[in-house]
């Protein structure tokens, strides 16, 4: 849903060029990035912010058949109703201006990017489309890094060009609609053609205030772009991988729980919580792989309000802290290590527990039991130990 503290708010998308400067048969907003056409990248980042009530793409009329394929099979469903595909013109100016003909009546702010600048964070956005409606008219732009020199034709240094103060422009570029529109009306009056928004609000004598952008909100335009681009969104998909053990001490009087299934036997394990070895090391793998130390970290044995608990709800908390984190369990393996019970029998019930409390597949949760052929303290049945192993990966944006 939209935000309440932002009026109406709309994106446009700039796919219209034509170019195919990367070498390839398509327009560079065509190309895949990890898999996915970069306009449906650039395109989801603006549905996934939920500020815009709707999202024009503007793409080349000769790829809008193309473009709708894409985008339907890369987007939701339901975003797809927020979502006005337009013709582009010549020029990215014209192409912007048809987007800008396209919105809604009633649309009070626009924000206009690149197609090509599909790493653009959501961070960046939300604070280029608050400048808008503070200032009227924002863009994102990074300070001049480099020193820059002035050539002449044949590369002779002329001079060193002072970069206090110089900004490379960058898209989101947000502006009041009615703002916009009068810019645009100028620019054709004056036959100005400008190389992006602020340009022609600039000629109209509109002020723009700029915010800082990110180095990594680049513009594909190259094949160096796009592999640099590649490597991003690999980093930003990374996985995480956890390990975790425990052990309890078999004792007369107790339950024997294991995996969330009480297990017949005369000997149950001891604990301050119901002392599910199993779910500890599984807990323990999760804390682990999220770089949150251990299970006694979060539930401590000293606190009365985790006696005697069942574990399967303190994997329900840890779970609930993944979510938090925007993690969700690749896979989990686990390895119980027991002489007896012998514990076959339950494992099929303990998986379906694990999947169901982490909200995943059965197939994600391997559960294994071994002995050790009677030697050491598991063997000699003092007491259970497991092992457990998960990988955590980023959920879907
Ligand atoms: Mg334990």
């Amino acid at each position: 849903m939209p935000r309440k503290d932002l009026t109406e708010a709309a994106a446009i998308i700039a796919g219209g060029g034509s170019g195919l400067r990367m070498g390839a048969d398509l327009p560079k907003q065509f190309l895949p990035l990890g898999g996915t056409a970069i306009l449906a990248l650039t395109v989801q980042r603006f549905l996934d912010t939920a500020f815009f009530t709707t999202v024009v793409v503007v793409v080349p009329a000769a790829h809008r058949a193309g473009a709708a394929t894409l985008l339907r099979e890369h987007l939701p469903a339901d975003a797809q109703a927020r979502l006005l595909l337009v013709n582009g013109g010549a020029t990215r100016q014209e192409s912007v201006r048809a987007g800008l003909m396209a919105l809604p009546p009633g649309t009070k702010t626009v924000l206009v990017h690149d197609a090509a600048r599909p790493l653009v964070s959501s961070k960046i956005i939300e604070k280029c489309l608050r400048a808008t409606e503070q200032s009227g008219a924002a863009i994102t732009a990074i300070p001049v890094r480099d020193t820059l020199k002035e050539a002449d034709a044949d590369h002779l240094i002329q001079k060193t060009v002072d970069r206090d103060g110089l900004w490379q422009a960058q898209t989101p570029q947000g502006c009041k609609v009615e703002l916009l529109r009068r810019a645009y009306d100028l620019a054709d009056r004056d036959n100005f053609l400008g190389t992006d928004e602020a340009s022609l609000l600039e000629h109209a004598g509109i002020p723009v205030v700029i915010v800082e952008g990110s180095e990594h909100n680049f513009k594909i335009t190259r094949p160096d772009d796009l592999a640099l681009a590649e490597g991003l969104t690999r980093k930003r998909q990374m996985m995480k991988i956890g390990h975790g053990f425990d052990a309890h001490r078999l004792v007369p009087g107790r339950p024997l729980i294991l995996g969330g299934e009480h297990i017949p036997c005369e000997l149950g394990l001891d604990g301050h919580s119901d002392a599910d070895v199993l779910i500890h090391a599984f807990i323990d793998a999760l804390l682990g792989a999220m770089g949150e130390g251990d299970i006694g970290r979060h539930f401590p044995d000293s606190d009365p309000r985790y006696q005697g608990i069942s574990s399967l709800r303190l994997l329900a908390e840890v779970v609930g802290l993944l979510a938090q984190k925007n993690l969700g369990l690749g896979n989990a393996d686990i390895t119980v290590v027991c002489q007896r019970p012998r514990l076959a029998p339950h494992l099929n019930a303990m998986r379906t527990n694990l999947a169901l409390t982490c909200g995943v597949e059965k197939t994600a949760i391997n559960i294994k039991a071994t002995t050790t052929e009677q030697m050491g303290y598991t063997g000699r049945g003092e007491g259970i130990a497991a092992h457990a192993v998960v990988l955590l990966q980023p959920l879907p944006a």
